[in-house]
């Protein structure tokens, strides 16, 4: 899943002002964000098995630290107890662990069973979504659509960049997940990792946004 994800980051800010939409995206993409890392140091894995399912060509074979439940409970408390100890705002920082957690429960949605409960080995799970391109696209695209019309129904822009800066990066959002629908599957896992580190790109760009928005309740 990759637009869902910011979808349910958009909608963080629904529930609580105080965060910027890039701490939102940050905890809502978390562990996408440190994915690519672990697998460039090649700590975690990931092979190109083209047909694997209809959505992505990606097998991912051992990813236990991001992606497996107790992995992601731990970061989503790791960063829900940062915040608090940040910011001191206990409902921001619930809900920023709670979307750190919901990155795994949307990916359960989408993937085929790969995602561990534990570790490496051992049951894995994922209902496969991806079995059907129509499925994916319309349940991602609406989860993508519901956490954006929250998001602008509780912000409004204080100049002209909030809105086009917005605008920019829900364009850019798409046409990334189409061209990663369509495009020819990754050279390489070192090459997915190289690319993937370039979403840090997605969460300045929110911090950007933020800055030129403001939220109301
Ligand atoms: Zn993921």
């Amino acid at each position: 899943m990759f637009i869902g994800h910011f979808g349910a980051g958009f909608a963080g800010k629904k529930f609580s002002k105080s965060a910027s939409l890039g701490t939102y995206f940050m905890a809502a993409q978390w562990i996408d964000l440190i994915w690519p890392i672990l697998l460039l140091l090649g700590i975690e894995k990931v092979e190109i098995k083209t047909g694997i399912s209809s959505v992505t060509p990606l097998d991912f074979t051992y990813y236990p630290f991001t992606h497996s439940l107790v992995g992601v409970l731990v970061w989503a408390i790791l960063i829900g107890t940062i915040y608090y100890f940040i910011k001191k705002n206990y409902k921001t920082s619930i809900i920023l662990g709670l979307l750190v957690l919901s990155h795994w429960f949307l990916d359960l949605l989408v993937h085929i069973p790969d995602l561990p409960i534990l570790h490496g080995e051992g049951v894995k799970v994922g209902l496969g979504l991806w079995n059907s391109f129509a499925a994916t696209l319309i349940v991602e695209g609406l989860i993508f659509t519901v956490g954006l019309y929250l998001y602008l129904k509780s912000s409004k822009a204080k100049n002209k960049t909030g809105n086009y800066s917005l605008l920019g990066l829900v364009i850019f959002l798409v046409a990334i997940y189409i061209s990663n629908l369509i495009g020819p599957p990754p050279e390489s896992a070192e090459a997915i990792g190289i690319v993937g580190n370039a979403q840090w790109l997605i969460i300045l760009w929110a911090y950007w946004i933020d800055k030129n928005r403001e939220s109301y309740d």
